[in-house]
């Protein structure tokens, strides 16, 4: 079976390229965006649903599922696919995110990091090596290496102490993953915040361990936005070709795009469900906010120029109506218009690649984008 990465075409006017990542669980198309399956959905949809909208990579988030319903129960089921039947790929992250943002008082030391469980406060212990245990028992086609990471800003001692860790981590974990897996996947996460200094050392840190794909970690928590971009540019500059490159948890089309053009390669957010489920609406004109009085008698769909279900067959009236009532289906409903949104972008920006009209495409989507719909 081939795990690993192609380049299938690259934008020569950018570092935009399109590719493909191969997993055990079927090929996932370049630039892509995996919707976010915290507790093994997306909140509101059926596999069906998501399968439907194109997904083919699906984010699973380790840490809720190791404390709910467990590492053990899942693996007695058959793993996460079998648990959860989604048949397509899964990309699990490390929990750090979770740790260090759900429990203040997590504390890291060289061994790995305790934290009190955001649920009952039940103390919980977890080396590098036992992230990778909880991932390979999960049957993750992409598992993370633990990291660690700070809050924006962070001193820069602390920084750099942070990118220490996470590299002597990453060593551990890639020497526990060593043949242990058959058809999973083990990528490593870079720190560093906007630093240069400390991102480039973490980078050359991870790369030389070597692992299958290579993400960015710690950005998009309020840096100025040129540096944010400048540290995106000059890490694609230091990373592999032949290796995936993945910008965790940055959702505004915006950025995606120019982190697109900069060189990446997949993006995860919670932002298109996430505000679905509040009734923010993203189309191709802008935000739309459904709860909204001027939509109550609005025949018109949330965005004229969108194919999908939801759009195809009910008015923003009728939208309005369901979120004002709290209906379950507002939820469902709200979400296949965000996700159809978000997964067709990306379709389009693979198209644009090998037709060398990327720059093209990224002016237009930027420049309908209107403060307030009308
Ligand atoms: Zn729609």
């Amino acid at each position: 079976m081939k795990l690993s990465f192609d380049v299938l075409s690259k934008d020569p006017g950018s570092s935009a390229r399109s590719g493909l990542i191969h997993t055990a669980h079927g090929p996932v198309e370049t630039p892509a965006f995996a919707p976010v399956a915290s507790q093994g959905t997306v909140k509101g949809l059926t596999h069906a649903q998501v399968e439907d909208l194109g997904a083919n990579l699906l984010l699973m988030n380790s840490y809720h599922l190791y404390l709910r319903p467990g590492v053990e129960t899942i693996a007695g089921l058959g793993g996460l696919h079998a648990f959860t039947s989604w048949r397509k790929a899964i990309l699990t992250d490390s929990g750090g995110f979770q740790i260090y943002s759900l429990s203040p008082l997590a504390k890291v030391k060289t061994e790995g990091v305790r934290f009190a469980s955001h649920l009952d406060g039940t103390k919980v212990f977890l080396s590098p090596e036992d992230v990778v245990d909880i991932q390979l028992k999960l049957g993750s086609d992409i598992c993370m290496a633990l990291d660690y990471f700070l809050p924006y800003p962070a001193s820069r001692e602390k920084m750099k102490a942070a990118v220490e860790t996470t590299s002597l981590w990453a060593r551990r974990s890639r020497l526990h993953f060593e043949g242990r897996a058959a058809g999973q996947q083990l990528w490593g996460i870079n720190q560093g915040s906007v630093d240069w200094d400390l991102r480039q050392k973490s980078i050359e840190d991870i790369l030389e361990i070597g692992f299958d794909g290579y993400a960015l970690g710690g950005l998009g928590l309020g840096e100025p936005k040129s540096e944010l971009l400048e540290t995106v540019e000059r890490s694609c500059r230091l990373l592999p070709e032949d290796k995936p490159r993945y910008l965790m948890g940055m959702g505004y089309v915006a950025d995606i795009l120019e982190a697109v053009e900069r060189g990446m390669d997949l993006f995860d957010c919670v932002l298109p469900t996430r505000n679905a489920r509040n009734g923010t609406l993203f189309t191709s004109r802008g935000k739309l906010v459904i709860n909204n009085q001027k939509y109550a008698r609005d025949p018109r769909p949330l965005d004229e120029g969108c194919a999908c279900f939801t759009c195809r067959n009910f008015s923003r009236a009728y939208l309005r109506h369901l979120y004002e009532r709290q209906e379950i289906t507002a939820a469902v409903l709200n979400t296949i218009h965000n996700l159809h949104y978000y997964l067709d972008i990306f379709r389009e920006i693979r198209q644009s690649i090998p037709l060398r009209l990327f720059a093209d495409l990224k002016r237009k989507i930027l420049a309908n984008q209107e403060e307030e719909l009308p």
